[in-house]
């Protein structure tokens, strides 16, 4: 009838507050220097700043390392969203600082789950450490890339190497220098069923062929790890580099994704719930025609609003964090679809409101609202459009079995 979740481990509730210990002591205060750093460097730089290594080894101090791989971390994925959620507030720096930030989360659990030995070796494990980092390459300008079926990067076996021609862009990661490793969607064979036409190898940036072109910004915001433009112009690598089987290049992707999505969606309630803060403690300090903003019912009302939308959507993420628990990926996949729809949707509109509270401030770069909401506009697109969720969101509803058979003269009573 309802699922009940189960209590929080010891090792849960301890990893908890020392992410919030974390967050208060070390990442709010690296904030500043990070952001100078950047504004230092300008737009276009994608050198790491230095705090960024720094937050690292002081995670790590903590215990607070790779917890978003149950294997690793021991935690389940309803445990981890607890963790992935306080992250969420310093979208920038906390994910990375506890080894759990797209990509490379999504690559390191394809490597774990299909890569072999020698592959592990070389790519998880310095994955695993925070030694390098790494991107996933799937989207290609040409084609609608929300159907991966439309993927035309052609891997073509030669002798002991495929050899890779084709176009990507917005691969998110591949900008920041110590991105070393890509992981390469493409066909292998055009002439196969659809969904066995991909496969996925694994390719060294430093791989004669590819050329790292450009980042492109998110509504003018660069991010330091950039989202680029890459050519692959006959780059060859070893036919051991294929990541799990020929033609299973669709399958992994869906794999990939799964997981994916649900960390983004985690960290995502994070960042609303900072917007949310930012809201109240705008409208406790600022006077508006004779009094606070906060005595204001409107205010309180979106303040409101904001409170209930990011509870509805906590709700729906930490049932599919469970489902993925209790039953897989395949069996949450619609969950997950759903929680992917649903909570950047309430975010957006929370940092929307918490944007027309700082006035002129919250458009401006003098708060974080600004990239927030670029950032969680630009989710509805990536990790597959809204749309492509909703469809199948729909198919599902409309081939479920209803509770009731209810009489068609129930329904015709009123004509
Ligand atoms: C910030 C950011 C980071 C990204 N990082 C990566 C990355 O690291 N690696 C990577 O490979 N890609 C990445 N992407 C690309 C992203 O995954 C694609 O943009 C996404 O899959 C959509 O593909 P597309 O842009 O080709 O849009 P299209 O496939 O052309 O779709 C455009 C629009 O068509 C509509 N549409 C699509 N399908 C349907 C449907 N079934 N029903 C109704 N309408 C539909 C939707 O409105 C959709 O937004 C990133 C994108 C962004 C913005």
């Amino acid at each position: 009838m309802y699922p009940a979740f189960p209590a929080p481990s010891d090792q849960a509730l301890r990893a908890f507050a020392e992410m919030k210990a974390f967050l208060a002591e070390d990442v709010f205060p690296a904030e500043e220097s990070y952001a100078r750093y950047r504004e230092e460097k300008g737009p276009d730089d994608h050198t790491v700043p230095p705090v960024v290594e720094e937050l690292k080894v002081r995670a790590r101090e903590r215990g607070l390392w790779n917890l978003f791989l149950p294997s690793e971390s021991g935690l389940t994925q309803l445990e981890y969203a607890t963790i992935a959620e306080l992250s969420g507030w310093s979208l920038e720096l906390a994910p990375e600082a506890i080894n759990c930030q797209a990509p490379d989360t999504g690559n390191m659990e394809l490597l774990h789950l299909v890569g072999t030995p020698e592959q592990q070796a070389r790519w998880l494990q310095p994955l695993l450490d925070g030694e390098i980092r790494s991107a996933f390459a799937m989207t290609e300008p040409a084609v609608a890339s929300s159907d991966a079926t439309n993927i035309e990067t052609s891997i073509v076996r030669d002798g002991d190497e495929y050899v890779i021609t084709g176009r990507k862009w917005w691969i998110t990661g591949a900008a920041d220098p110590r991105c070393k490793v890509l992981i390469v969607m493409g066909k292998t064979d055009p002439t196969a069923p659809t969904h066995r036409q991909q496969s996925m190898v694994i390719v060294p940036v430093d791989t004669p062929g590819v050329e790292i072109k450009r980042s492109y910004p998110v509504f003018g915001h660069q991010d330091q790890h950039g989202h680029c433009v890459i050519e692959f112009a006959e780059a060859r690598v070893p036919v051991t580099n294929l990541l799990g089987e020929e033609g299973g290049g669709f399958a992994a992707a869906q794999m990939r994704l799964g997981p994916g999505r649900i960390h983004h969606v985690m960290r995502a309630l994070g960042a609303g719930e900072r917007a949310l803060a930012m809201m109240v403690a705008r409208s406790k300090s600022r006077t508006a025609f004779g009094g606070l903003l906060a005595e204001q019912s409107a205010v309180r009302e979106k303040i409101a609003e904001s409170r209930i939308e990011l509870d509805q959507a906590r709700a729906l993420c930490h049932l599919a964090a469970y489902t993925v628990d209790a039953e897989g990926n395949k069996a949450a996949r619609h969950l997950i679809a759903a929680a992917k729809v649903a909570v950047p949707r309430a975010v957006l509109s929370v940092i929307d409101r918490a944007i027309q509270l700082h006035g002129a401030a919250g458009i401006s770069d003098a708060t974080p609202l600004a990239a927030l909401w670029g950032w969680h506009r630009a989710m509805r697109i990536f990790d597959g459009p809204d749309e492509a969720h909703l469809t199948t969101l729909g198919r599902a509803e409309l081939m479920r079995d209803p509770l009731f058979e209810l009489p068609a003269a129930l329904h015709d009573q009123f004509r």
